[in-house]
């Protein structure tokens, strides 16, 4: 009789699932999530137009989301001024189902993958689930700094000549934006790759940083991936998207569950998009908060690195994994990225940023 660890898939034996730890804390700032709560105003629009779809489950959902690709293109053309349409949009459970359609269509067995670490973990887990192999490529030949250095990833490009390339700007963990002239030439450096740049915290970028959704016209290799997690407070609510080629999104089709967005999500989403405004207002807040945590932690002697994000990664610490500790005993959680002497943490409410500072001074 074979165990169950040696019937499942050989790649998965001894593998762990991913997850930040989910614990009962007074700060949580390990996840990225928003510090504030859904406005009472799109609570209520949600509720009510939950209300209205609710008798229609025992129906499908509409499998094209038309609506809400209307809407998301709509923001899209608002806030990057291009001209993005809605069969330009794709939409998915969170942004890591969407990027698991792009893998699931341009990856796959015998296919290659190539990031450049560090970055969001969930690339190569995500690539590697689904049969892709992953290359970990660099972003400096002087580990010391966080930048993606162009001619590296150009040359990293040209010799593993991969399937996928996976950039994330800003980027997480170390929260910095990319310029574009790397995203393009990136791009140039095959004629073969899906690009994918991983746009999750676009909207806390600062002043004079410029989306890729600009990149698009002309380019049918390149997507940029969003999602409403993370500026829009979302999080629970799970809606990613991106913006490609029509064509592009059209085959993603290929991979998708039937039905995949419930009515429910759709309904919700839409919600949402209805008051942008209301649902952003707190990213100006936020970028303020983050700008203080960078300020504090320097104040503190410790090297935070500048941040387009929501979080910031701060480095100095002798022992990484004993601060993250020392933090979680005064209730502070924060994320212990695996990188050494850094700690990513999460800009969260003015009062939760100065309990952090206000524990890391403690621990000093
Ligand atoms: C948080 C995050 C996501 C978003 O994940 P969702 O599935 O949309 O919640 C995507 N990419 C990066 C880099 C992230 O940090």
């Amino acid at each position: 009789m074979s165990t169950l660890q040696e019937l499942v898939r050989p790649e998965l034996r001894g593998q762990t699932p991913y997850g930040a730890p989910q614990l009962d804390v007074a700060v949580a700032v390990n996840t990225n999530e928003s510090s504030y709560p859904v406005p009472q105003v799109v609570v209520d629009q949600i509720a009510r137009d939950v209300a209205e779809v609710a008798a229609s489950l025992n129906r499908y959902p509409d499998r094209e989301f038309t609506r809400l690709r209307t809407l998301l293109a709509g923001y899209l053309v608002r806030t990057t001024g291009e001209p993005v349409t809605p069969e330009q949009v794709w939409a998915a459970n969170g942004s890591n189902e969407v990027l698991q359609h792009i893998v699931q269509a341009f990856g796959g067995a015998g296919r290659t993958a190539l990031g450049f670490t560090p970055s969001y973990s969930m690339h190569p887990l995500i690539s590697e689930r689904n049969g892709t192999t992953w290359v970990d490529g660099l972003r400096d030949a002087d580990s010391g700094r966080f930048d993606l250095d162009g001619d590296l990833a150009v040359e990293q490009v040209r010799r593993h000549d991969p399937e996928l390339i996976f950039v994330c700007s800003p980027n997480n963990p170390t929260g910095t934006s990319l310029d574009l002239d790397v995203v393009l030439r990136v791009y140039d450096a095959s004629d073969r790759a899906v690009v994918v740049v991983d746009e999750a915290y676009t909207e806390f970028s600062r002043a004079g940083t410029q989306s890729a959704v600009s990149l698009l016209p002309g380019r049918d290799r390149l997507v940029v991936s969003r999602t409403m997690s993370k500026a829009f407070a979302f999080a629970g609510a799970r809606l990613g998207y991106l913006a490609a080629a029509a064509e592009f999104t059209d085959l993603l089709r290929l991979v998708r569950l039937p039905y995949h967005l419930s009515t429910v999500t759709q309904a919700v989403a839409c919600a949402a998009l209805e008051h942008t405004d209301t649902m952003l207002a707190m990213v100006e807040q936020i970028k303020v908060t983050r700008d203080e945590l960078v300020a504090g932690c320097a104040a503190l002697g410790l090297q935070p690195v500048p941040s387009d994000a929501n979080f910031v990664l701060v480095g100095g610490f002798d022992d990484a994994a004993a601060t993250w500790q020392a933090l979680l005993d005064r209730g502070v959680l924060v994320r212990d990225v695996g990188i050494p002497h850094h700690l990513r943490i999460s800009a969260g409410t003015p009062e939760e940023n100065d309990a952090v500072l206000r524990a890391l001074k403690e621990i000093a």
